[in-house]
Protein backbone atom coordinates (compact mmCIF):
# COMPACT_ATOMS: atom_id res chain seq x y z
CA UNK A 1 0.00 0.00 0.00
CA UNK A 2 2.94 2.13 0.64
CA UNK A 3 4.61 1.53 -2.51
CA UNK A 4 1.62 2.06 -4.35
CA UNK A 5 0.79 5.70 -2.52
CA UNK A 6 4.58 6.38 -3.54
CA UNK A 7 3.89 5.65 -6.87
CA UNK A 8 0.39 7.58 -6.56
CA UNK A 9 2.77 10.48 -5.85
CA UNK A 10 5.51 9.99 -8.09
CA UNK A 11 2.99 10.09 -10.86
CA UNK A 12 1.41 13.21 -9.56
CA UNK A 13 4.47 14.74 -9.06
CA UNK A 14 5.06 14.05 -13.04
CA UNK A 15 1.82 15.06 -14.55
CA UNK A 16 2.43 17.97 -11.82
CA UNK A 17 6.10 18.97 -13.53
CA UNK A 18 4.39 18.06 -17.55
CA UNK A 19 1.69 20.37 -16.91
CA UNK A 20 3.97 22.99 -15.92
CA UNK A 21 6.01 22.37 -19.04
CA UNK A 22 3.07 22.96 -20.87
CA UNK A 23 2.59 26.31 -19.23
CA UNK A 24 6.21 27.26 -20.40
CA UNK A 25 5.82 26.27 -24.02
CA UNK A 26 2.64 27.72 -24.37
CA UNK A 27 3.88 31.22 -22.83
CA UNK A 28 6.07 30.77 -25.69
CA UNK A 29 4.02 30.40 -28.73
CA UNK A 30 1.08 32.43 -27.92
CA UNK A 31 0.38 35.44 -29.55
CA UNK A 32 0.74 38.53 -28.29
CA UNK A 33 -2.81 40.96 -28.04
CA UNK A 34 -1.16 43.98 -27.12
CA UNK A 35 0.92 45.07 -30.25
CA UNK A 36 4.13 46.09 -28.78
CA UNK A 37 8.01 45.84 -30.35
CA UNK A 38 8.86 42.52 -29.89
CA UNK A 39 12.31 41.51 -28.44
CA UNK A 40 15.45 39.59 -30.39
CA UNK A 41 15.08 36.41 -31.68
CA UNK A 42 16.48 33.98 -29.68
CA UNK A 43 18.93 31.68 -31.72
CA UNK A 44 17.44 28.57 -33.20
CA UNK A 45 20.24 26.34 -31.25
CA UNK A 46 18.93 27.79 -27.49
CA UNK A 47 15.72 27.86 -28.56
CA UNK A 48 15.67 24.28 -29.12
CA UNK A 49 18.02 23.02 -26.29
CA UNK A 50 15.44 24.77 -23.70
CA UNK A 51 12.27 23.15 -25.35
CA UNK A 52 13.79 19.80 -25.33
CA UNK A 53 11.44 18.37 -22.77
CA UNK A 54 13.08 17.06 -19.35
CA UNK A 55 13.89 13.16 -19.09
CA UNK A 56 11.11 11.98 -16.95
CA UNK A 57 12.28 8.62 -14.93
CA UNK A 58 9.98 5.68 -16.00
CA UNK A 59 7.68 4.80 -13.82
CA UNK A 60 8.54 1.68 -11.33
CA UNK A 61 5.93 -0.44 -12.14
CA UNK A 62 5.72 -4.24 -13.46
CA UNK A 63 7.50 -6.14 -14.26
CA UNK A 64 9.98 -5.21 -11.67
CA UNK A 65 7.93 -5.97 -9.15
CA UNK A 66 6.93 -4.04 -6.07
CA UNK A 67 9.26 -0.77 -5.34
CA UNK A 68 10.14 1.63 -2.85
CA UNK A 69 9.82 0.84 0.41
CA UNK A 70 10.10 -0.85 2.81
CA UNK A 71 14.12 -1.75 1.78
CA UNK A 72 12.75 -5.37 2.21
CA UNK A 73 11.57 -5.11 -1.72
CA UNK A 74 15.12 -4.04 -2.09
CA UNK A 75 16.76 -7.15 -0.50
CA UNK A 76 14.13 -9.74 -2.86
CA UNK A 77 15.52 -8.16 -5.75
CA UNK A 78 19.15 -7.96 -4.61
CA UNK A 79 18.86 -11.54 -3.45
CA UNK A 80 17.36 -12.99 -6.43
CA UNK A 81 13.73 -12.81 -5.88
CA UNK A 82 12.21 -11.91 -9.19
CA UNK A 83 8.82 -10.92 -8.69
CA UNK A 84 5.85 -11.46 -11.48
CA UNK A 85 4.40 -8.49 -12.88
CA UNK A 86 0.94 -8.55 -10.69
CA UNK A 87 0.34 -6.36 -7.54
CA UNK A 88 -0.25 -8.92 -4.93
CA UNK A 89 -2.72 -9.67 -2.96
CA UNK A 90 -2.33 -8.08 0.39
CA UNK A 91 -5.42 -9.86 2.28
CA UNK A 92 -7.50 -8.38 4.77
CA UNK A 93 -8.27 -9.11 8.46
CA UNK A 94 -6.99 -12.31 10.04
CA UNK A 95 -5.26 -12.75 6.91
CA UNK A 96 -3.31 -9.60 5.83
CA UNK A 97 -0.02 -10.08 4.52
CA UNK A 98 2.55 -7.33 5.07
CA UNK A 99 4.50 -6.49 2.34
CA UNK A 100 3.03 -9.53 0.49
CA UNK A 101 5.39 -10.64 -2.89
CA UNK A 102 4.27 -13.06 -4.75
CA UNK A 103 7.35 -14.60 -7.34
CA UNK A 104 7.87 -17.96 -9.04
CA UNK A 105 11.94 -18.17 -9.77
CA UNK A 106 14.79 -17.60 -7.92
CA UNK A 107 17.97 -16.27 -9.58
CA UNK A 108 20.65 -18.28 -8.56
CA UNK A 109 24.50 -16.68 -7.89
CA UNK A 110 25.81 -18.72 -10.93
CA UNK A 111 22.83 -16.79 -12.97
CA UNK A 112 20.60 -20.21 -13.49
CA UNK A 113 16.72 -19.76 -12.02
CA UNK A 114 15.24 -22.13 -9.56
CA UNK A 115 11.27 -22.20 -10.71
CA UNK A 116 8.25 -22.80 -7.67
CA UNK A 117 5.94 -25.38 -9.36
CA UNK A 118 2.94 -22.67 -8.88
CA UNK A 119 3.67 -19.16 -8.06
CA UNK A 120 3.68 -18.29 -4.18
CA UNK A 121 2.98 -14.85 -2.18
CA UNK A 122 4.14 -14.33 1.27
CA UNK A 123 5.50 -11.40 3.21
CA UNK A 124 8.48 -10.31 1.83
CA UNK A 125 10.40 -10.70 4.82
CA UNK A 126 9.81 -14.59 4.69
CA UNK A 127 10.51 -14.65 1.02
CA UNK A 128 14.42 -13.27 1.80
CA UNK A 129 14.90 -15.46 4.45
CA UNK A 130 13.21 -18.06 1.40
CA UNK A 131 15.54 -16.73 -1.09
CA UNK A 132 18.62 -17.36 1.07
CA UNK A 133 17.58 -20.90 1.96
CA UNK A 134 17.47 -21.78 -1.37
CA UNK A 135 20.59 -19.55 -2.65
CA UNK A 136 22.86 -20.14 0.26
CA UNK A 137 22.31 -23.29 1.79
CA UNK A 138 20.46 -25.56 -1.02
CA UNK A 139 23.10 -25.94 -3.67
CA UNK A 140 25.90 -27.44 -1.44
CA UNK A 141 23.63 -29.93 -0.35
CA UNK A 142 22.23 -31.16 -3.38
CA UNK A 143 25.94 -31.17 -5.05
CA UNK A 144 26.73 -33.91 -2.24
CA UNK A 145 24.59 -35.67 -5.02
CA UNK A 146 25.85 -34.71 -7.87
CA UNK A 147 23.13 -32.17 -8.90
CA UNK A 148 21.91 -29.06 -9.31
CA UNK A 149 18.45 -27.57 -8.24
CA UNK A 150 15.79 -26.65 -10.47
CA UNK A 151 12.55 -26.72 -9.35
CA UNK A 152 10.86 -26.72 -6.22
CA UNK A 153 8.05 -29.11 -6.36
CA UNK A 154 4.43 -28.91 -4.23
CA UNK A 155 4.83 -25.42 -3.26
CA UNK A 156 2.06 -23.14 -1.01
CA UNK A 157 2.57 -19.83 0.15
CA UNK A 158 -0.47 -17.48 1.42
CA UNK A 159 -3.71 -19.30 2.29
CA UNK A 160 -6.39 -17.78 4.43
CA UNK A 161 -7.19 -20.56 7.02
CA UNK A 162 -7.01 -21.40 10.18
CA UNK A 163 -3.97 -24.34 11.11
CA UNK A 164 -3.62 -27.48 9.26
CA UNK A 165 -7.38 -26.03 8.18
CA UNK A 166 -8.78 -27.22 11.28
CA UNK A 167 -12.23 -24.88 11.86
CA UNK A 168 -11.50 -23.55 15.27
CA UNK A 169 -7.94 -23.88 15.52
CA UNK A 170 -5.22 -20.41 15.41
CA UNK A 171 -4.45 -18.97 12.12
CA UNK A 172 -2.39 -20.34 10.27
CA UNK A 173 1.07 -18.93 9.56
CA UNK A 174 -0.01 -19.30 6.26
CA UNK A 175 -2.70 -16.66 6.16
CA UNK A 176 -0.38 -14.17 7.51
CA UNK A 177 1.94 -14.98 4.14
CA UNK A 178 4.79 -16.21 6.42
CA UNK A 179 5.26 -19.45 5.84
CA UNK A 180 5.79 -22.57 2.66
CA UNK A 181 5.26 -25.85 2.10
CA UNK A 182 7.07 -28.17 0.36
CA UNK A 183 6.79 -31.69 -0.85
CA UNK A 184 10.01 -32.43 -3.14
CA UNK A 185 13.25 -30.95 -5.23
CA UNK A 186 13.79 -31.27 -8.71
CA UNK A 187 17.36 -31.87 -10.29
CA UNK A 188 18.39 -30.45 -13.56
CA UNK A 189 18.78 -33.73 -14.60
CA UNK A 190 15.60 -34.65 -13.43
CA UNK A 191 15.84 -36.13 -10.46
CA UNK A 192 13.32 -35.98 -7.99
CA UNK A 193 14.64 -35.73 -4.55
CA UNK A 194 11.16 -36.46 -2.05
CA UNK A 195 11.58 -35.19 1.45
CA UNK A 196 9.22 -38.04 2.55
CA UNK A 197 9.91 -41.75 2.83
CA UNK A 198 12.52 -44.05 3.75
CA UNK A 199 15.12 -44.38 0.98
CA UNK A 200 18.23 -45.43 2.15
CA UNK A 201 19.75 -43.19 -0.61
CA UNK A 202 18.31 -39.99 -0.12
CA UNK A 203 18.33 -40.47 4.21
CA UNK A 204 22.01 -38.28 4.20
CA UNK A 205 20.57 -36.05 2.08
CA UNK A 206 17.20 -35.28 4.06
CA UNK A 207 19.03 -35.57 7.18
CA UNK A 208 21.04 -32.55 5.77
CA UNK A 209 17.79 -30.38 4.72
CA UNK A 210 16.87 -31.01 8.03
CA UNK A 211 19.75 -29.43 9.82
CA UNK A 212 19.66 -26.52 7.18
CA UNK A 213 15.86 -25.87 7.44
CA UNK A 214 15.56 -26.01 11.12
CA UNK A 215 18.62 -23.39 11.78
CA UNK A 216 17.10 -20.75 8.90
CA UNK A 217 12.96 -21.19 9.71
CA UNK A 218 11.47 -20.59 13.28
CA UNK A 219 8.92 -24.19 12.81
CA UNK A 220 9.76 -26.75 10.73
CA UNK A 221 7.69 -29.53 10.52
CA UNK A 222 8.03 -33.02 8.58
CA UNK A 223 6.91 -36.06 8.29
CA UNK A 224 6.47 -37.63 11.55
CA UNK A 225 5.19 -34.27 13.33
CA UNK A 226 1.41 -34.63 12.74
CA UNK A 227 -0.73 -36.47 10.41
CA UNK A 228 -0.72 -32.84 8.33
CA UNK A 229 2.51 -32.97 7.06
CA UNK A 230 3.40 -36.82 6.22
CA UNK A 231 4.13 -35.93 2.54
CA UNK A 232 5.59 -31.93 3.06
CA UNK A 233 7.40 -29.78 4.42
CA UNK A 234 6.10 -26.78 6.81
CA UNK A 235 8.15 -23.85 7.06
CA UNK A 236 7.57 -20.70 8.44
CA UNK A 237 9.03 -18.01 10.86
CA UNK A 238 6.65 -17.63 13.60
CA UNK A 239 7.93 -15.84 16.02
CA UNK A 240 7.49 -17.04 19.67
CA UNK A 241 8.65 -15.97 23.65
CA UNK A 242 12.28 -16.50 24.25
CA UNK A 243 12.99 -16.98 20.42
CA UNK A 244 11.19 -20.50 20.79
CA UNK A 245 11.93 -22.78 17.98
CA UNK A 246 10.11 -26.48 15.88
CA UNK A 247 12.01 -28.31 14.32
CA UNK A 248 10.10 -32.06 14.14
CA UNK A 249 10.37 -33.80 11.08
CA UNK A 250 11.99 -37.60 11.78
CA UNK A 251 14.04 -38.40 8.81
CA UNK A 252 13.41 -42.31 8.60
ZN1 LIG B 1 2.18 -25.40 5.91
Amino acid sequence: MIAAALLALHLCAAADAQSRGRGRSDNEVATPLIMTPLPPRRPADLTASKAKPAKTPPAPTAPDGPMGPPACFATFFKRGGIALPVAPESGDGACEITDPVTFRAISMPGGAKVELDSAITVTCAFAVELLDWVRDDLPGIISRENGTLSRLIGVGGHACRPRNGVPGAQISEHATGNALDLGALRLADGRTLTLVGTDAATRTLREALKTSSCARFRTVLGPGSDDSHKDHLHLDMRQRPRDYKICQWHVD
